[in-house]
């Protein structure tokens, strides 16, 4: 079996839900399951539905509301069979506009904003399981959550791998069996009490690797809006080329610091089975695409010892320095520990004799963080800063690389210079407005192009 993921921008319309109809009937022989982003722009809508919530208005809440309704009467439109999903869609619309209205002028809580933002999925994933039934396709809607069960990290939970895995199994497996096409949502999961979660932005890819990685897919394929994974994000270098092929931790690397075009997680659970990711296009799909696999099986690519360039505003960059503590023994583990209490997540970390510096993306708790490190030492705080990381495993046995890179960047100033301990990415922090032009620069160098 394999598992076909569609982003947003492939399931946004009418024209789109048939190219995946078409896609899906071409592949019935490897038994695919279909799991499905929110139409494009949706979950976005939603999480402004809650802020338009709170603001208190419920003209304005009616008018969203009413619109986001629209937006899917419009990607079914001319689609046979797919009257009932839509009436249960505009259904539950009018159920979560009464939830809204009941909370109006109040902030929700991380729990109720995943209940808001799931549904997105669910409705998507209604939609396009009765579009395909209506072309004659077996589908079977299935609702993800009890198989998708985590912890209750509200808007970034962690899925229970082993408890996914043997549900997938009981729950997914005999439906293929019986020749089935299971049509299913990415993103939502639920926690072992059944309340709603999300998996954080980004996560449907995720999604599609545990269900692949349950099932022991022949491959995950990934279906977005361009045609692979590139040299760069295609929005900041116009020139950026596609991959051929990637390891899987050249592609988590990438997605870490940036690439959107993949979950950092997705390559997890497929590691140790080795079942190959394909990137590929589903407004072009007779492209090849990019196929992500363990490392062994990697042709070269070409002559450059750089595979692709990623970059990530929205940066924080917490310095510490630590006199008092010179030497002394527990100085990082406790300076970890405030970032685990108040589960900060650390992208980046550089540090010298006396100090460190590290990059943070989630600013929620950065002021209790920055007031216990104090405990430890001096703290000064940068923000709008950006990560750029330059990724390839042909770094490994590059020398002279770093020179080559720095010289590329300038005159932009560039902080905090960290290499990965497996020595396949040189990250570095630049000024938010810096970081396009240091990408373009960068590609200009190692791709000849920018
Ligand atoms: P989907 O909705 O299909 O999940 P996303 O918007 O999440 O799609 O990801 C696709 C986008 O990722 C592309 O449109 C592209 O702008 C961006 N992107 C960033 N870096 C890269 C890269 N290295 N290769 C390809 N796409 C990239
Ligand atoms: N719809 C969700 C998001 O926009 C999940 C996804 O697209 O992967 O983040
Ligand atoms: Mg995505």
């Amino acid at each position: 079996m394999i598992v076909c993921k569609f982003g947003g921008t492939s399931v946004a319309d009418a024209d789109a839900i048939g190219r995946l109809i078409r896609l899906i009937r071409a592949r019935l022989e490897d038994c695919p399951i279909v799991v499905v982003s929110a139409l494009a722009g949706v979950t976005d809508a939603l999480l402004a539905l809650a802020r338009v919530a709170y603001r208190g208005d419920p003209t304005e809440l009616g008018a969203t509301m009413d619109g986001l309704v629209r937006r899917h009467e419009a990607a079914c439109h001319g689609l046979p069979g797919t009257e009932s999903a839509m009436e249960a869609i505009t259904a539950d619309a009018a159920t979560l506009r009464q939830e809204l209205l009941a909370g109006l002028g109040r902030m929700l809580k991380p729990a109720e904003l995943d209940a808001v933002a799931g549904r997105g999925e669910l409705w998507s994933s209604r939609l396009i399981a009765a579009a395909m039934e209506g072309a004659e396709l077996p589908a079977t809607w299935i609702d993800i959550r009890p198989i998708m069960v985590t912890d209750d990290r509200f808007t970034r939970a962690t899925p229970y791998v082993q408890v996914v895995n043997t549900r997938t199994r009981e729950c997914i497996g005999p439906l293929l069996e019986a020749g089935r096409i299971p049509v299913t949502q990415g993103f939502i999961g639920a926690t072992a009490d059944g309340v709603p979660t999300t998996l954080g932005r980004g996560g449907s890819d995720f999604t599609a690797a545990l269900l692949g990685a349950a099932l022991d897919a022949k491959r995950v394929e990934i279906w977005t809006d361009v045609s692979g994974l590139m040299t760069a994000d295609p929005r900041v270098v116009p020139s950026a080329r596609t991959l051929t092929a990637a390891s899987y931790e050249e592609a988590a690397e990438l997605a870490t610091f940036g690439a959107r075009v993949l979950h950092p997680a997705t390559a997890l659970p497929l590691v140790r089975a080795g079942i190959p990711i394909v990137v590929l296009n589903a407004s072009q799909p007779d492209r090849p695409g990019t196929i992500i696999e363990p490392e062994a099986e990697l042709e070269r690519m070409g002559d450059s010892p750089v595979r692709s360039i990623s970059w990530k505003p929205g940066i924080t960059v917490v310095n510490v320095r630590a006199p008092r503590m010179l030497g002394a023994f527990g100085f990082l583990r406790a300076m970890f520990e405030v970032f685990e209490r108040h589960e900060t997540v650390v992208d980046v970390l550089a540090s010298g004799e006396v100090s460190v510096s590290l990059t943070v993306e989630d600013r929620t708790r950065l002021d209790a963080v920055v007031r216990e490190l104090s405990e430890l030492g001096e703290v000064w705080v940068e923000d709008r800063r950006a990560i750029v990381a330059v990724v390839g495993i042909g770094l490994r046995n590059t020398p002279g690389l770093a020179a080559r890179l720095f010289q590329a960047v300038q005159p932009a100033n560039v902080e905090v210079i960290s290499q990965g301990a497996s020595l396949i990415n040189m990250t570095f922090v630049v000024r938010e407005e810096d970081g396009p032009g240091v990408v373009r620069r960068l590609h200009q160098e190692f791709f000849g192009s920018c």
